[in-house]
């Protein structure tokens, strides 16, 4: 008996102290989350912003202009449903509540400071917000049917310098709120008159969203995931869980709280197989490596057959891009519902790195293929646009930078 328990008792010390480290550490990455806080809601003026806002938020930002807790469900359908940000066409609200309301708050959108579509309708967005701060939004259509990808920035700049990418050489600047994070998804809408919100099985043209712009978002968690409840919420935008997916370069603390909170799909920014290479690309490894990155897919809690977790690959000639690289690959995401997105490197002034030729990128295709997980090769798109992440806002503070004042 004892010779059986005993182990069973340290099997259990050790699963609490495990616990009580990623819980320690979960609170370590929020705290510092917040000193990169976004400015307040609150204009100049005083009138507050109401997109960004929980329910209970709004709600309680109504009582204290003593407005009831239903204005909530009418606001609510108009803001996120109908798309409005006047609220002089809110037809169900009386005119002198309406005239209450625009004094007292705002229904904002983020300026397109610049707005790029290329050859292939790939159209990239710079958004400026109020404090002056830009970021970047792009939308890439499916051409084949009449839907397409939304990829939103959850910070301005990276903490993270992953070396293939563009904006990791941008120090991170703060935190986009989450007024900011759904503001970007309402504007590109805006762009393409996609009002009011399609119900149900409707097709969507702005029909999936991929948290995979600038910065980490899992090291701006609360407010992306406030965000991502907004736009989920049946009653306004109502973009299923199943249409997001959120890609990390490997934050694991957070990556357990993101699949049991919002139940959104996960996707990870792998790069190399190997940790001494990948500490080099994507130097969060260093903290987090492969094979706890690997444990912590193994258990992500909304993975399954028919929503499979994607492990990103970006193929560098000569660096992460040969069989014995591919043949790794398959062996560390055996038994894992996967699929490997090849994507090749789409250069960009100052980086050394070389995309992998058609030949390799087709060879390393084909041993992921033949081991049973999907590999698509992610064709770069926007070719003729500034595309890699990162540089239409470098472009435009040079431009900036070079105004006269
Ligand atoms: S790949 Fe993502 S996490 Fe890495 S530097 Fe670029 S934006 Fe940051």
């Amino acid at each position: 008996m004892t010779a059986v328990s005993a182990p069973a008792t340290q099997h259990t010390a050790d699963t609490g102290l495990a616990a009580a480290l990623t819980d320690a550490e979960r609170q370590r990455i929020l705290a510092k989350s917040a000193l990169f806080a976004p400015p307040s809601g609150v204009l100049p003026d005083g009138r507050r912003e109401l997109v960004g806002l929980s329910r209970e938020e709004m709600t309680q930002a109504l009582l204290e202009i003593g407005e009831k807790p239903f204005r909530t469900k009418q606001l609510w359908h108009w803001i996120y449903h109908q798309g409005v940000t006047d609220f002089e066409r809110m037809s169900s609200i009386a005119r002198p509540l309406q005239a209450k309301l625009a004094e007292r708050f705002v229904i904002g959108r983020p300026e397109a400071a610049t707005v790029q579509t290329s050859n292939d309708d790939t159209r990239k967005f710079l958004f400026r917000f109020r404090d002056g701060q830009e970021a970047e939004t792009v939308y890439i259509p499916d051409r084949r049917e009449d839907r397409g990808a939304v990829c939103i920035s959850s910070q301005v700049g990276c903490t993270l310098s992953c070396t293939f990418c563009h904006t990791g050489t941008q120090k991170l600047v703060r935190n986009l709120g989450a007024a900011e994070i759904v503001g970007q998804f309402m504007a590109a809408r805006d762009s393409y008159g996609e009002w009011p919100s399609p119900r149900g099985e409707t097709p969507r043209l702005l029909s999936t969203i991929v948290l995979m712009g600038m910065g980490e978002p899992l090291y701006n968690y609360e407010n992306i995931a406030k965000a991502m409840k907004i736009i989920m919420d049946g009653e306004g935008i109502g973009l299923s869980r199943r249409r997001i997916t959120l890609s990390t370069s490997g934050v694991i603390p957070m990556m357990d709280q993101c699949g049991s909170e919002l139940g959104i799909n996960l996707a990870i920014s792998l790069h190399a197989v190997r940790n001494d290479l990948r500490d080099e690309i994507v130097p969060l490894n260093r903290k987090y490596p492969i094979e706890e990155l690997i444990a912590a897919c193994r258990r992500y809690p909304a993975a399954s057959n028919a929503r499979r977790i994607t492990f990103e690959y970006i193929m560098l000639r000569g660096i992460n891009d040969s069989e014995a690289d591919a043949r790794e690959l398959v062996r560390l995401i055996a038994g894992i519902p996967a699929k490997v997105n090849l994507i090749p490197f789409n250069p960009w002034p100052g980086s050394s790195y070389k995309p992998s030729t058609r030949e390799q990128l087709a060879k390393f295709a084909q041993i992921v293929m033949d081991a049973g997980f999907a590999s698509p090769i992610r064709m770069p798109r926007g070719r003729d646009i500034l595309a890699a992440c990162g540089q239409l806002r470098t472009e435009s503070q040079r431009e900036r930078r070079n105004q006269p004042a």
